[in-house]
């Protein structure tokens, strides 16, 4: 008897995790029809709030997160070089400067020089311009985009394949996660600078997007609700950020926050749950940088199980 063809895949979330592997997922595995579910005016995205900066910041691969990040950045990276034309308008080269002193930063960046503000460290960093970047993605993967809220997996059972990209929501459909929802927040304003660049400063994040002429300070990191404590802190870090360059008066920056989803160890999880389920996301601070490799990698997986269905069929 033959074998049913299974090629309905869903793919909950609308953020840089589902978008980036609805891509890569046409590549890899042409032959499914793909179906996008998100509800963003009830579980707003992250992705469209990022700094979205991907650096390699010299990751080293000397920890399985120091290895992510190192094996996410060289996927990036050619993921950008194969589809240049695509995103021209979305993504830009930017020169990072890491400015710092003490024995860690010396530790992981041992190539410094001295400059007035302290010991710099530059390398090329990639600025996504997040809302464009992630339209460029929709336009190219082309999957049928459905605005609901998805109240369980069986609301899915349709399909023959479900891609969970749903991030700190995802307690909502597997009430046994163990993650933690922590906020992140930046100021945000106009400005006019010559060019694009980012600056980490004592920690404290400069960015300026040439393009849409956005000023970002910040960021702070807080609890899952967002306190009085964060807005304190992103006041010093305007402050501070004064000593590096001149900047618009304070009451001209509004405040931008999100959430995203960290698992211990501040570590990615993605793969394969049970038949038909996969699961995408704990990609904390660096949602840019991992969505690529764990689209690469979910997308290969699949494809293996559908020639093994195709030799058995
Ligand atoms: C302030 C800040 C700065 C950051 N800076 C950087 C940076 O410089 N570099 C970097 O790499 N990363 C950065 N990040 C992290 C990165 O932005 C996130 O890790 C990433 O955006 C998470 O993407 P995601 O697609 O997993 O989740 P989200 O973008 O949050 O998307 C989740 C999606 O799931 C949908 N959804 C959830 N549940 C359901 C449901 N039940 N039914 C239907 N739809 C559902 C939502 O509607 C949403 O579309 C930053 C994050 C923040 C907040």
């Amino acid at each position: 008897m033959t074998k049913k063809v299974k090629n309905k895949c869903a793919i909950i979330g609308d953020g840089i995790a589902a978008n980036i592997l609805c891509f890569y997922l046409k590549k890899i595995c042409p032959e499914l029809t793909l179906s996008q579910f998100f509800e963003d005016s009830f579980y707003p995205n992250s992705s469209i709030r990022s700094t979205a900066i991907v650096a390699s910041r010299n990751a080293q691969a000397m920890s399985t997160l120091g290895d992510y990040l190192v094996r996410s950045f060289e996927e990036v990276k050619n993921f950008l070089i194969f589809n240049e034309s695509l995103f021209r308008d979305s993504i830009e080269w930017v020169l990072h400067r890491e400015i710092g002193n003490g024995d860690n930063f010396f530790k992981r960046f041992p190539e410094t020089k001295e400059s007035k503000l302290g010991f710099e460290y530059q390398e090329q960093a990639i600025m996504f311009y997040p809302e464009r970047f992630l339209e460029s993605l929709q336009t190219s993967h082309q999957a049928t985009r459905v605005v609901k809220l998805i109240k369980s997996y069986d609301d899915l059972s349709e399909f023959d394949y479900i891609f969970d990209c749903t991030s700190h929501y995802k307690k909502f459909l597997n009430k046994e996660e163990t993650y933690k929802t922590v906020s992140g927040s930046y100021f945000l304003s106009e400005a006019d600078f010559d060019k694009s660049f980012s600056i980490s400063y004592f920690h404290n994040n400069i960015i300026y997007r040439k393009k849409t002429k956005e000023l970002i300070i910040g960021s702070t990191s807080g609890e899952s609700e967002f306190y009085v404590d964060d807005f304190i802190s992103l006041k010093k870090i305007y402050n501070r950020c004064k000593e590096v360059l001149e900047l618009p008066r304070m009451e001209s920056f509004r405040l931008i926050s999100a959430k995203r989803q960290k698992y211990s160890k501040r570590l990615p999880h993605w793969g394969r749950v049970s038949d038909g389920l996969f699961t995408n996301g704990g990609y904390y601070k660096n949602g840019y940088q991992f969505a690529f490799l764990a689209a690469k990698e979910l997308s290969d997986e699949l494809r293996l199980i559908l020639d093994k269905d195709r030799i058995e069929s």
